[in-house]
């Protein structure tokens, strides 16, 4: 089952670094399908690739990438167990937003994703990916640090690493909202393991993802 995602994995990635959908191709050195284990727990959904990461066809590289390495790291985590993407695969341009048209002709790359990685938890990294996987009306300011259920997939919104790196105040807020991804993790990790008699820790995992989602 798991070697059957892999491979349906490995064609959903040839097919993004081949992809002429959008104006995108035309100027892109390198697509960038993302990264990370097949059966990661947790997937990390960027805005599209930068200079460096089209240059290097891998996401997160730069200075955000360094500052998502560090974050990870702030919960035991690294990146080698989370799976990192973006809602589009190639550079827009000299750094500008993906056009809404880019993002919905992206988008099924994204969805197969995550039907075939069935993470435990999606965290949505900055507006417009909170926006592409829960709705125009959301945003990183209305909603980071709360997780949301969608379809049976657990997102949780955060902000965006780049933007911690021109605001340091947001610095602290996103290592919060990492807290949060951590305690959804634990609780979950709980709950999957077999129930014993009056079992406390259960309880307690049950009781920790009712206050969150
Ligand atoms: N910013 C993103 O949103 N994605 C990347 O891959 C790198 C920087």
């Amino acid at each position: 089952m798991r070697d059957n995602r892999t491979a349906e994995l490995a064609t959903v990635h040839s097919e993004i670094v081949g992809c002429t959908r959008c104006e995108l191709h035309k100027s892109r050195k390198n697509a960038v399908p993302g990264e990370g284990p097949t059966d990661a727990k947790v997937m990390f959904v960027g805005e599209g690739p930068g200079q460096n990461e089209d240059e290097q066809g891998r996401p997160f590289v730069g200075a955000a990438g360094k500052l998502l390495t560090e974050l990870l790291g702030s919960i035991g985590l690294s990146r080698s167990d989370v799976f990192i993407t973006n809602i589009v695969k190639c550079r827009p341009p000299n750094n500008r937003a993906p056009r809404k048209s880019e993002i919905e002709t992206c988008n099924p790359y994204l969805m197969s994703q995550i039907r075939l990685i069935k993470p435990q938890i999606v965290c949505a990294l900055g507006t417009p990916a909170i926006a592409t996987l829960l709705g125009e009306e959301y945003s990183a300011t209305r909603v980071h640090g709360k997780p949301q259920v969608k379809e049976n997939v657990t997102i949780l919104p955060m902000y965006h690493p780049a933007a911690a790196l021109y605001d340091a105040s947001l610095k602290e807020v996103l290592a919060s909202d990492f807290r949060i991804l951590k305690e959804l993790l634990e609780a979950k990790a709980t709950l999957d393991k077999p129930v014993k008699d009056n079992d406390h820790d259960h309880a307690q995992g049950r009781q920790t993802l009712e206050k969150w989602v």
